[in-house]
């Protein structure tokens, strides 16, 4: 699948002179030592812009929005611009860990009790999808299949970006250890990663590290993985 990507976006390294992000044709040049996910929220601003909640429609301070998951993490909404979209805080709150679809449906009920009532029914009736291994929730009109199911041992460039992430986030090593012993209880419990990995066109590892490395420490021969076919990783 494509992402959706603004008309230009461009980035230097620290010293000013060489570009880490690009876009050229239409597709998404990335160094990769850059932090795809922070990448993906920049992006979805300057897709949208950085002032207006996409959900009320008011104006706020830039650090008054925050970046929506059109699908909740929980039932696998990746990190990627497709999935991000500006709300305000009140917005993102309030949305919660709704479908898109209830969500519309949400905002047309005007009493607070069965507002409450609602996102009640919505939250135990979306714990299936945790089970859905194939993410089917997660396709779309426009984009198609979003999943698929790869082989772990296809995933390239993996051991280069585990490694150099985790010499700069050394400090973190405790965080790190955390986050995988939820993917391991998650796997446990449902069969299924929360989230599906992601790699670039040429299959190299962009989000998902710890589910990869779960994975692979567990033998794991297929993840569910979404390819990003108008994003390059280079060197
Ligand atoms: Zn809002």
């Amino acid at each position: 699948m494509n992402i959706i990507l603004p008309k230009e976006f461009t980035r230097y390294d620290e010293k000013g002179q060489k570009k880490v992000v690009f876009i050229e044709d239409e597709v998404l040049y990335m160094r990769n030592d850059v932090s795809f996910k922070t990448l993906m929220r920049d992006l979805t601003y300057a897709i949208y812009g950085k002032k207006i909640c996409q959900c009320c429609g008011n104006e706020f301070p830039a650090n008054k929005l925050s970046i929506d998951h059109i699908i909740p993490q929980d039932y696998g909404g990746p990190d990627i611009t497709n999935n991000l979209i500006p709300y305000c805080k009140e917005c993102n709150e309030r949305k919660a860990n709704l479908m898109p679809e209830q969500h519309l449906e949400y905002l047309e009920i005007e009493e607070k009790k069965e507002r409450s009532q609602f996102v009640k029914e919505c939250i135990a009736k979306n714990e299936t999808l945790r089970y859905d291994t194939k993410f089917s929730h997660l396709n779309s009109e426009e984009d198609g299949m979003w999943v698929r199911k790869m082989r772990t041992d296809k995933i390239r460039g993996g051991k280069e970006r585990l490694e150099y992430r985790s010499e700069q986030k050394e400090s973190k090593t405790s965080h790190k250890q955390t986050k995988y012993r939820k993917v391991a209880k998650f796997y446990l419990k449902y069969k299924n990663f929360q989230k599906p990995i992601i790699v670039d066109r040429n299959k190299h590892l962009l989000g998902g590290f710890v589910s990869f490395t779960f994975a692979k420490n567990s033998k794991i021969s297929e993840v569910p993985v979404i390819q990003l076919q108008n994003v390059v990783v280079f060197y």
